[in-house]
């Protein structure tokens, strides 16, 4: 689905805020890309919308050139920024007037999706909504507009608990095969039992890409009263029900990924964790 090869990019001159990033994308998953704040994530998903354009570099979308920003290309790409503005319209008139781009969008959908986010009023004006629910509403759109790739950056800033929820189940009800999400963020945690797979980007560049699979084969999660004894520690937690710890998964159990712990651990110990998950990628 997506192919980016050697890509680099700058704001200014000799600050490069991307820096040879090479990375694949499979087709019909949740991919979570996750980082710090101010660490480039905006930066590569604006690239991949051919919102900016790279000093260097390829990217590949689906056989498009984003940068060209053709209208095959348009129609096929859904773009929520972090922060974005709104006319002074309905709701109503806000999905006539965006819808017509879209060749595959649904109108049904789009209302059972807002229902979902529990938003009945199709006449009121966006402008006047607070910040969570415009992004609901166009959250909403942009799973209606049924394009093969959907960008959400940041999608549950400003959301509130109960609507992080309903975000969650409202994305994973709209998944398909054909359908590819990818969702930026620096609280880890909202991602939770929600991605397929997992980005990490760190200073310029993408130090982990993999999917929660090969993770969950290569490293094990577990939590202990005591660990002590344990061998092969790679990254420990203390929690109320004792210590949460990822091993190397070298006995092959099963395990549960825990995002949080995870992130944690690739920056605690990013040189050991890169070299476990890369080794025999597709074991
Ligand atoms: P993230 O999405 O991970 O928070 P960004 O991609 O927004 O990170 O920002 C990456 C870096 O690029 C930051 O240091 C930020 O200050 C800088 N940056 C972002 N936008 C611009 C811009 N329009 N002009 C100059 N620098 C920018």
């Amino acid at each position: 689905m997506i192919e980016i090869n050697n890509l680099k990019f700058s704001y200014k001159r000799n600050k490069m805020v991307i820096d040879d990033i090479s990375l694949s994308i499979e087709k019909g998953y949740i991919h979570g890309l996750l980082g710090k704040n101010g660490i480039g994530k905006t930066t590569l998903l604006k690239l991949m919308g051919g919102l900016l354009f790279p000093n260097s570099g390829e990217i590949d979308i689906m056989g498009f050139s984003p940068m060209q920003r053709k209208v095959g290309f348009l129609q096929e790409i859904f773009f929520l920024s972090e922060e974005f503005d709104v006319h002074k319209m309905s709701i109503e008139n806000y999905v006539k007037l965006n819808s017509a781009f879209y060749p595959r969008f649904s109108e049904v959908d789009f209302y059972n999706y807002l229902e979902e986010f529990e938003i009945t009023d199709r006449k009121s004006n966006l402008k006047s909504l607070s910040f969570g629910t415009k992004k609901k509403v166009i959250i909403a759109f942009g799973l209606a507009t049924h394009a093969r790739l959907m960008i959400l950056d940041e999608p549950t800033n400003g959301l509130d608990i109960p609507s992080k929820a309903q975000f969650r189940k409202i994305i994973l009800g709209a998944m398909n095969d054909e359908t590819t999400i990818i969702i930026s963020t620096h609280q880890v945690r909202d991602l939770h039992n929600l991605i397929d797979s997992i980005m990490i980007m760190d200073e310029k560049n993408i130090l982990i890409n993999s999917s929660n699979n090969e993770i969950c084969s290569k490293l094990y999660f577990g939590m202990e009263k005591d660990i002590s004894s344990l061998e092969g520690i790679l990254y420990s937690e203390d929690s109320i029900g004792g210590n949460m710890f990822i091993k190397e998964n070298t006995e092959k159990q099963e395990s549960n990924l825990d995002i949080e712990l995870f992130f944690n651990a690739v920056f605690q110990n990013k040189k050991r964790i890169k070299e476990i998950l890369s080794n025999n990628k597709n074991n």
